[in-house]
């Protein structure tokens, strides 16, 4: 019997074609052609000031940690519920990330929590968009206005997706989305950094030029460059800029496809709900999602490993993640808590991801009638 994955990267099918152009046109280190046409391409389509690719989201966070100025101690607000490198970019900066609970709706994090976490060593608010589902950003973008906070999303998840008529990414001071192989539109290992504020548009491009105004220098605008602030090389080659080329021109159908696969799954296990058997996922009015990712909550820890023994041994993967940052060696090490993590420890064991790939066909089939086997 076939294997069907949890995740199968989709090629456009023109991918190697914009790879062989960027071979002959003999520019492969960064910002070349094809890097210039994702920089306007995510532009256009999202509405940010300026949008610089990384070669991971992880490099994007570790920019706005950069930028955001975080010193040793200082505090960043953020759900347990995620993945590292959401903490690990501003623990690399000295940062103590500070987590706070999860609702039990989105999974987002819970935003009247926010304001109980602040203290006087507080920096930032790093909202996560899980699933692609927009965190209550009106609700943090006024608490951060008022505690003179930074927003930095983690969009990684949320390429496409849309908050009451905004991109997501665009609505904090910062953005970071990621194109790695599991997510919507991808290029292997890829990110990019959104800048939404007038103040970090400079020097962003400074610290992905390894602290050089080497953009500048390029543009004409200084007449030698030279080493000028700290940094790294947060920028990917052109060839991998001319694989996202192609991703990002099928952009609109890629998400369209998976939003078909996203609402099969839920009318599927509309009846599931009913019987009380599993919760679906819950997609707030305002929120315009990008279907990254299909999740059931099932009722405990021992069901979830009872369903994946059934959905394994038919040749089913289904998956979960993440054990909560806050139980993690790492994380007891380097974050603090602020209030219970009530919902986040009980639904990271309660949640399962099924295979959500475009072209699955007859696959989808199987996975929803194994899951009813298995639930029945
Ligand atoms: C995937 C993911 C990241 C990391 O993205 P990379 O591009 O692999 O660095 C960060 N945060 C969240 C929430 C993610 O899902």
């Amino acid at each position: 019997m076939n294997n069907i994955p949890f995740n199968k990267p989709h090629m456009t099918g023109r991918e190697l074609w914009y790879i062989a152009q960027a071979h002959t046109n003999g520019h492969l280190a960064g910002d070349g052609m094809f890097t210039k046409k994702c920089h306007a391409w995510l532009e256009a389509r999202s509405g940010t000031l300026k949008a610089l690719l990384t070669h991971s989201c992880t490099a994007a966070l570790e920019m706005a940690a950069i930028l955001a100025d975080i010193q040793p101690g200082d505090e960043v607000i953020m759900p347990s519920y995620t993945f590292v490198s959401t903490a690990n970019a501003f623990v690399l900066r000295g940062g103590v990330p500070v987590f706070v609970d999860i609702r039990s709706d989105t999974l987002n994090i819970d935003e009247t929590k926010i304001e109980a976490a602040i203290t006087p060593r507080t920096k930032a608010i790093v909202p996560v968009h899980y699933a692609g589902v927009a965190c209550e950003m009106d609700v943090i973008m006024d608490i951060a206005r008022h505690h003179n906070l930074l927003v930095i999303e983690d969009a990684a998840q949320a390429v496409m997706s849309v908050y009451k008529g905004k991109t997501l990414g665009t609505i904090g001071h910062l953005g970071a989305y990621s194109f790695h192989e599991t997510k919507n539109i991808i290029s292997g290992e890829g990110g990019a950094l959104l800048v939404n504020d007038e103040r970090f548009a400079e020097r962003a491009e400074i610290v992905r030029e390894k602290g050089t105004n080497r953009s500048q220098f390029f543009r004409g605008q200084v007449d030698k460059y030279t080493w000028v602030d700290v940094g790294s090389s947060y920028l990917p080659g052109e060839v991998i800029a001319a694989f996202l080329w192609a991703q990002m021109e099928e952009a609109e159908s890629i998400t369209q496809k998976r939003l078909d696969i996203w609402d099969q799954y839920h009318q599927a296990f509309a009846t599931l709900e009913e019987t009380g058997k599993l919760r679906r996922p819950i997609i707030p009015d305002g929120s315009q999602h990008n279907a990254h990712m299909y999740y059931i909550l099932l009722k405990s820890l021992e069901k979830r490993a009872e369903v994946i023994a059934h959905l394994k041994e038919r040749n089913v993967n289904a998956v979960f993640h993440y054990v909560p940052l806050h139980s993690s060696p790492a994380g007891k090490k380097y974050s603090r808590i602020s209030g219970a993590m009530e919902h986040t420890d009980d639904l990271s064991d309660r949640l399962l991801r099924l295979p959500l790939w475009i072209d699955m066909g007859d696959n989808q089939a199987k996975v929803i009638a194994e899951l009813h086997n298995a639930l029945s």
